[in-house]
């Protein structure tokens, strides 16, 4: 019988309900059990794929081609599994599939209405991962805080699913914050209290209570928010902020949380948890390390969980190559202004991530400009790579014309041009090419080296790609194509041969990262943007030694 935890969030959110979720999963996993989660999002799009990254922060993309939620990275990284589009359901995806049906004449002669038609919709989803996924352990987190009107039919939905599965099957998990009131230096629990109310209020007592803070929660406060809340004190889980995400599930293995879960659930551990590994990164992010600088030049850099994956991409890889990268945010609209050039000429490392549209496209060319004219270890992720190209053109070409025609649907040099297949493309939610598909590495390539295999499978996001016309001109002036699809039509790694690192993919790399296992091209970048550092240590101390 799969046994599943929902994962509710209380007062606000952001109080890292996900991280909570993901880390509790981990701590399953080291268990022995076959734990997966499934994110259910109450907004009406169909998945996050259209929003701007401003209202939703990163679009995250899994194997199949899934565009999710920025969570569903946090449990693949922290539980080292790959999820499914099964994993991430929205309101929009319950209705549409609803509403198909009463068309299709499915419900004929019903009134459709949100119990029973939607809620049944919303537990077929959530019955439907243990199948998908051949998990034992359903972890279900519901997008923002009880309360919200949209999220009204999933909490529905789970309350109903308690019954029809039984309390030993389901356990409910409030994750709530406590805030800190400054003047009288207390922790307040009334908050956590009125959202365990309005729980209540539709039919569910929560079973445990994560209560997140940042102070340290004591003995009184636990036994207060337990008498209040109607849970056992043992139930009660501080959790306060950690300074490394990573840390979370040791702090959640220091509360005890996986024992009592599995004394609910009437479950043994079929193993026990070996932390060691995970212990010893811990202790190794927190060990003073060489600092290293690297430039992120993007166009959300206001909001860095736009950037999710490749900010914890890098932080696994530096902590491989033994330094501290310190991520600068660099808006490429400033280098447009003028403004910005001295960032790059003085970091070790420049990375041009993803994105769509022309605003600050001309800034991040300049990046690349910048990079490989001094030689800064560069590395292009999707859009990235795309950049990496138009601004080699430019150089061998002479013209400031060579363009992707994302960006000047004219230009009489098209290095980026659309994919053939996104050509007839009308509908603009789920079409670019998505998920994985292999790419076949160059032997005695940058790319090559690091991975050192043949062949990779990788994930994709894009409707744009290297235009072939270009391919012998550019090879000419020494720009390497280390990675193609295995019937050589695509392009997927770009190199330049005279720079010890300018390396673009037209994949995303950060995706497929995990903590203790960098990706190889990150894991590359930052063994060259650690010797760029200390080749200009070596230099400064030269320069202190003629003074
Ligand atoms: N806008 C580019 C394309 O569609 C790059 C996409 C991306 O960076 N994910 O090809």
């Amino acid at each position: 019988m799969t046994k599943y935890l929902f994962l509710t969030g209380g007062v606000v959110s952001s109080v890292g309900k996900g991280v909570t979720a993901a880390a509790i999963g981990k701590l399953l996993k080291e268990r022995g059990f076959r734990p997966t989660i499934q994110k259910l999002d109450p907004y009406i799009n169909v998945d996050p794929g259209t929003m701007s990254p401003y209202q939703h922060g990163e679009v995250y993309v899994l194997d199949d081609g899934a565009e999710t939620d920025l969570d569903l990275g946090h449990y693949e990284r922290f539980i080292d599994i790959s999820l499914n589009q099964a994993c991430n359901v929205t309101t929009g995806q319950i209705y549409s599939h609803v509403i198909a049906q009463e068309r299709h004449g499915d419900f004929l002669g019903g009134t459709i209405q949100v119990i029973p038609h939607i809620t049944n919709e919303i537990k077929r989803r959530i019955r439907m991962v243990p199948r998908v996924t051949d998990a034992d352990v359903v972890l279900v987190e519901i997008g923002g805080t009880v309360g919200d009107i949209e999220s009204l039919p999933f909490l529905e939905a789970l309350r109903q699913m308690r019954s029809d599965l039984g309390r030993e099957n389901t356990l409910f998990i409030h994750v709530t914050w406590l805030p800190y009131i400054g003047a009288t230096g207390e922790i307040k629990t009334k908050p956590t209290q009125h959202s365990v109310r309005e729980l209540r209020s539709i039919g569910i007592s929560p079973d445990v209570i994560v209560a997140r803070s940042d102070h340290p929660v004591g003995e009184e406060l636990r036994e207060k928010i337990a008498l209040f809340c109607d849970v056992e004190k043992r139930a009660v889980i501080p959790l306060t902020t950690a300074e490394l995400l990573y840390e979370v599930p040791l702090l959640l293995e220091h509360e005890r949380l996986a024992d009592y879960i599995l004394d609910r659930m009437g479950l043994e551990a079929k193993q026990k948890p070996d932390w060691t590994e995970w212990e010893r990164m811990i202790a190794a992010e927190k060990t003073s390390r060489p600092k290293v600088r690297i430039t992120l030049v993007g166009k959300y850099v206001e909001l860095q969980d736009a950037y999710m994956s490749v900010r914890e991409a890098v932080r696994h890889a530096a902590l491989d190559a033994g330094v501290e990268a310190e991520i600068v945010w660099l808006h490429s609209t400033e280098l447009e202004k003028g403004k910005g050039w001295e960032e790059i000429e003085s970091s070790h490392g420049v990375i041009v991530p993803g994105g769509f549209g022309s605003r600050g496209i001309e800034g991040k060319i300049l990046a690349a400009k910048l990079a490989r004219e001094r030689k800064i270890p560069y590395l292009g992720l999707c859009l990235g790579m795309q950049v990496m190209v138009i601004e080699f053109g430019r150089f061998i070409l002479g013209s400031d014309d060579v363009n992707s025609t994302e960006f000047n649907r004219n230009t009489p040099h098209p290095v980026i041009d659309i994919l053939p297949e996104q050509m007839a493309v009308g509908d603009l939610g789920g079409t670019m090419r998505l998920g994985l598909y292999p790419c076949r590495l160059v032997p005695n390539t940058v790319a090559g080296e690091a991975y050192g295999v043949s062949l990779v499978d990788e994930r994709h996001r894009h409707r744009f790609e290297f235009n072939n016309t270009y391919r012998e001109i550019f090879a000419e002036h020494g720009m390497v194509f280390s990675g193609l699809s295995p019937d050589n039509r695509l392009v997927e790694i770009v190199e330049l041969r005279d720079h010890p690192f300018m390396v673009g993919s037209q994949f995303h790399p950060e995706f497929m990262s995990r903590p203790n296992r960098p990706h190889p091209l990150f894991r590359k970048f930052l063994q060259e943007v650690a010797k760029k550092a200390d080749i200009r240590k070596e230099k400064r101390e030269e320069n202190l030694a003629k003074n």
